[in-house]
């Protein structure tokens, strides 16, 4: 588990949101709720030749209603109904993934910067 205390105030992000990696900005303060679920995620490297990607499971999400409301997303990969999060930037991740059905997305709190 994340401590989360600096991160979250009322639920939502008390932050900006951005990629690790290039700082590009993904979310503005207050635009994500918080979720404390248990869910697998791909990790950044795969091995090569890999069939099935290697997971790991995240308990700590942004959860965004509305694509719109991201400052900057990216798409990878579409698995079933899933697609992957990158940052639109440098294309880097995931950062979390989309449910095509619920149309929600959940961004990993492991997986960004809070600044
Ligand atoms: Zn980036």
């Amino acid at each position: 588990m994340l401590d989360t205390s600096s991160v979250v105030s009322e639920g939502q992000n008390k932050s900006v949101v951005k990629c690790p990696h290039c700082d590009s900005q993904i979310l503005s303060p207050q635009s994500a709720t918080l979720l404390s679920q248990a869910h697998p995620l791909p990790t950044p490297t795969q091995p090569k030749e890999q069939q099935s990607p290697i997971t790991e499971d995240l308990g700590e999400w942004w959860v965004v209603d509305d694509m719109f409301t991201f400052d900057n997303i990216g798409f990878s990969h579409t698995v079933g109904t899933t697609k992957y999060l990158v940052c639109a930037d440098c294309e880097r991740g995931p950062l979390g993934w989309h449910d095509n059905t619920s149309k929600k997305s959940y961004v990993a709190l492991a997986r960004v910067k809070h600044v």
